[in-house]
């Protein structure tokens, strides 16, 4: 199987479909055939200890990151083209996409050709994060376009901003997501050409490109 999912022991498990995160995700389900693709449909809107942090790298038609932060029962979602650093000099362009349900952060596995983000995604990274500022929640600090949390990855560690470049309402925003300074910043470190391998399997990209293929 192309899916290499991890089984998730949910706390609780809504049945009702019209919460307001079903509604969040309207973006998410529109762009997704499910009988073609593994990916999740976000059904069940689980709820785990900690909030969710994940990188997946996604190789579509072009080979990006993809940085999930659970915020209000979804995961708020930026493709970050030339992947993050622990590096703080080096500014990482993230363009917000759709949000994308919880147990999304488990995914990975290939996206059947002419399926919506078609191609191999792995779980490059996993953890949870906090915000790091107390005077401000997360909701608000996304939507003033500065946020600053704190991620507990396996790969990315310490605290991390993203900052919205130009007008909250601009059609197409552009984020930067940077490395603060702080004991887990490593200006020598390369991590998406050091550490590429899933968290979740071991395999690079490649090598589950081509089991798959
Ligand atoms: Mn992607």
């Amino acid at each position: 199987m192309s899916c290499a999912c991890l089984s998730v022991k949910s706390a609780v498990f809504k049945k009702s479909p019209k919460s307001s995160m079903m509604n969040q995700l309207e973006a998410y389900k529109n762009k997704r055939d499910f009988s073609k693709t593994p990916e999740p449909q976000g059904l069940t809107g689980q709820k785990q200890n900690g909030m969710v942090y994940a990188v997946q790298k996604h190789h579509a038609k072009t080979l990006h990151y993809d940085l999930r932060l659970e915020m209000s029962g979804v995961l708020k979602s930026w493709a970050i083209p030339k992947g993050p650093s622990a590096d703080p000099s080096q500014k990482k362009l993230a363009i917000p996409t759709e949000d994308h349900p919880l147990d999304y952060a488990h995914f990975e596995g290939i996206i059947p050709p002419g399926q919506y983000g078609a191609g191999t995604v792995i779980l490059w990274d996993r953890g949870t994060y906090k915000n790091h500022k107390d005077d401000i929640s997360l909701q608000q600090a996304l939507k003033q376009g500065k946020l600053e949390i704190f991620i507990d990855g396996q790969k990315l560690k310490g605290s991390y901003v993203l900052l919205r470049t130009g007008k909250e309402n601009d059609p197409k925003p552009r984020w930067l997501f940077i490395k603060m300074k702080d004991d887990y910043a490593d200006a020598s470190a390369n991590l998406t050409q050091t550490h590429p391998q899933s968290v979740l399997s071991g395999k690079t990209i490649e090598e589950l490109e081509e089991e798959n293929s």
